[in-house]
């Protein structure tokens, strides 16, 4: 016999079947993924780049120093994994959430499991465009991954405070000029010595992030570190990608 939740769950989906959010296919009652995907999508894996998430074979970060302590990822941005963050982004997906919120939570339990995070915060949205979309992808994903790390979520210890243009128009000598000023601390109170878990659905240049690890920072907090759904990985001269 099923647990009366479990029955309602394997009852819905028997109506509202749930799709594979990486290549469309109906699941089974209870999956999150079909079990091709669960072999062919790309996971990255260990030895990983802190800095900038990526496997260390695909790193050419440089090194940089960032306001964040470091950045980590299950997924590349790439192939059927677009895909998985187009449907989370325009069809307000809950399955989608669900997955990634639980490959988020497995890849800081990895990565980050000595550090002792305070709070689980997010990348904001303007209230206007909170309103157009209904909801904000980054929040869901940050709530889905407390749950699997007991953390708990906090959504105002920053807000964005005017919209500034899309990153990825822009070059890249102008993205990190375009953000700045965009986010702020509304409550410093609230984050003095805290180490910070900061969650975003996808990484590009990492602008983003350190634009509001550097708000972190600056406010008082102790440590930020970033914690994302997927990350892009840039080619090196004469590397092969596609694995
Ligand atoms: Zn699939
Ligand atoms: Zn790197």
């Amino acid at each position: 016999m099923f647990k009366s939740e479990e029955l309602l769950e394997r009852l819905l989906c028997f109506f509202f079947p749930s799709r594979c959010i990486f290549c469309g296919k109906v699941l089974p009652p209870m999956s999150l993924e079909c079990n091709g995907c669960q072999t062919t999508v790309k996971r990255i894996s260990e030895p990983v780049c802190i800095l900038c998430g990526c496997e260390k074979k695909d790193c050419c970060c440089k090194k940089r120093r960032y306001f964040h302590k470091g950045i980590v990822a299950p997924l590349y941005y790439e192939d059927k994994v677009r895909r998985a963050f187009k449907i989370f982004k325009f069809q307000d997906n809950t399955v989608a959430a669900r997955l990634l919120g639980e490959m988020m939570a497995g890849t800081a339990k990895k990565y980050y499991a000595n550090i002792k995070f305070d709070v689980i915060t997010y990348v904001p949205m303007t209230r206007k465009k909170l309103r157009q979309r209904g909801y904000n992808q980054s929040e869901l994903l940050a709530k889905e991954t407390a749950k699997h790390l007991q953390l708990k979520v906090e959504g105002t210890l920053l807000s964005k405070i005017y919209e500034n243009d899309i990153q990825h128009d822009l070059n890249s000598y102008l993205r990190s000029g375009n953000i700045i000023g965009v986010y702020d601390v509304p409550e410093p109170e609230l984050i003095k010595g805290k180490t910070i878990l900061l969650c975003d659905d996808i990484k590009t240049t990492g602008e983003t992030l350190n634009e509001c690890a550097k708000m972190l920072i600056l406010n008082g907090a102790s440590e930020v570190w970033c914690l994302v759904g997927a990350l892009t990985r840039r080619r090196r001269a004469g590397s092969k990608i596609g694995d």
